[in-house]
């Protein structure tokens, strides 16, 4: 199946110059949708990921992350924006383009030394996946590698990812 062609372009969102890649597309094509649930894990299986838990990133990891763990037998952690988490949290913050931002976890989400694959729609420079894998170093996990949907090559955002197996279905 041609998954790119379920994904919209947006020309100038949500900034002039930014092309963005529109994903909401996809997720209404009943067959696009359960395509890329079932290759996310088919890849997990040929890279012999051994998986517990899921963790997704607000908002679109949810979106694919919790599919994919019901599809590993896995459980799925949100990790979210600030203030989102109701029990205590670790937080780690990350540059953007202009200023910071930051992401939490519960302190207790998942037990020290659980194998974890982390989830998100879109890896573009890679502070939001990299943030998230400090994130798990603090709840000491393992993270046994990362699912994207889409990749931007031309950022090279996984240069800067821990030495795990990298999915992407989509290149751009
Ligand atoms: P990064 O931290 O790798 O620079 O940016 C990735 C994050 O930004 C992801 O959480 C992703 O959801 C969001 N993102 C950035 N650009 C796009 C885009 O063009 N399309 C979508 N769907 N998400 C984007």
């Amino acid at each position: 199946m041609d998954l790119k062609s379920l994904i919209r372009d947006i020309p100038d969102f949500p900034k002039p110059g930014i092309m963005f890649r529109d994903i909401t597309t996809l997720l209404r094509d009943r067959d696009g949708l359960r395509y890329t649930i079932d290759l996310l894990q088919q890849k997990c299986h040929e890279a012999n990921l051994t998986v517990d838990y899921v963790v997704g990133m607000e908002s679109r990891g949810f979106i694919f992350g919790t599919p994919l763990a019901y599809k590993l037998d896995a459980g799925f952690i949100p990790v979210r924006k600030p203030g989102k988490l109701p029990a205590a949290v670790h937080s780690v913050e990350y540059q953007l383009e202009y200023g910071t931002d930051c992401l939490e976890i519960h302190q207790d989400a998942l037990p020290v030394g659980s194998k974890v694959l982390i989830v998100d729609d879109l890896i573009a420079t890679g502070g939001t996946a990299v943030a998230t894998a400090k994130l798990l170093q603090k709840v000491g996990c393992e993270l046994v590698g990362f699912g994207f949907i889409i990749e931007l090559r031309d950022l090279n955002g996984r240069r800067h990812l821990p030495n795990v197996p990298i999915i992407s279905l989509v290149e751009y």
